[in-house]
């Protein structure tokens, strides 16, 4: 079935999956896989992440996750949740990176505050176009890092697929001007990864790729 995911900063756990978010008085305590209510009601994940400390951004639920260290952690307690998901039969993830494409020109051309204007109706196409348990996180000023839970590589590049032409076909108007605004993404399969940091580096040389290859591309095998 759907894997549940549980991410939390150290306030408001939001139940991504049941789209339900809690009190912090109904919990009683965290537990390893998951959390106990008050009321002695427990309720598991397949993936927990909590006491982040990590911001949801105002681009819906998006996780602001800038600067290395931020990374660094996130990485560490995403490790941690995954290890032991991926003991359980069938569990597939994908991890993919995105970043747009030639964005230092829209800065440049158009200003930052249409730079900035851009990236929230892009992020907000991000996380419109997948389920809720899917984790989205920004990763950097104009690159995302998101975590594709319960999908083999393949509907996982369908998924992506549908994201990034939906993007390349925003109608996007600047100072009169049609302006077309697109992504490039590298995905890596954390079933067939060693570690995560190895999928973090697959994802990277991935999307390198799709730059390279001209942009506005998915990439997710080598060829
Ligand atoms: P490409 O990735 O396709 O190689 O080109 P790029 O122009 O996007 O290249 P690069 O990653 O080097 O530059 C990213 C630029 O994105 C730099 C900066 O001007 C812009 N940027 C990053 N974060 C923000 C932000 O929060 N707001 C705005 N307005 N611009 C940002
Ligand atoms: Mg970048
Ligand atoms: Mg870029």
């Amino acid at each position: 079935g759907c894997k549940r995911i549980l991410i939390s900063d150290n306030y408001y756990p939001t139940l991504e999956r049941e789209n339900v978010t809690l009190e912090t008085t109904s919990i009683k305590r965290f537990t390893k896989t998951g959390i106990e209510l008050n009321d002695g009601k427990q309720l598991d994940f397949d993936v927990v992440i909590f006491g982040t400390g990590f911001k949801a951004t105002t681009f819906g639920h998006i996780y602001d996750v800038i600067g290395l260290e931020n990374r660094n952690l996130f990485k560490e307690l995403l490790n941690a949740a995954l290890i032991r998901t991926q003991a359980k039969e069938g569990h597939m993830v994908a991890l993919l990176y995105i970043d747009l494409d030639r964005f230092k020109v829209i800065n440049d051309t158009y200003g930052h505050s249409v730079g900035d204007k851009t990236l929230q109706v892009i992020a907000k196409h991000i996380r419109q176009f997948l389920p809720q348990e899917d984790f989205v996180a920004r990763w950097g000023g104009e690159e995302f890092v998101l975590l594709l839970l319960n999908t083999t590589i393949e509907e996982a590049f369908e998924k992506v697929e549908v994201i990034r032409k939906k993007i390349s076909g925003l109608p996007f108007k600047f100072k009169g001007q049609r302006v077309t605004v697109t992504i490039s993404c590298g995905l890596s399969n954390i079933a067939q990864t060693m570690t995560l940091e190895e999928a973090f580096e697959q994802a990277d040389a991935r999307l390198y790729k799709a730059k390279d290859s001209g942009r506005n591309l998915t990439i997710f095998k080598d060829i």
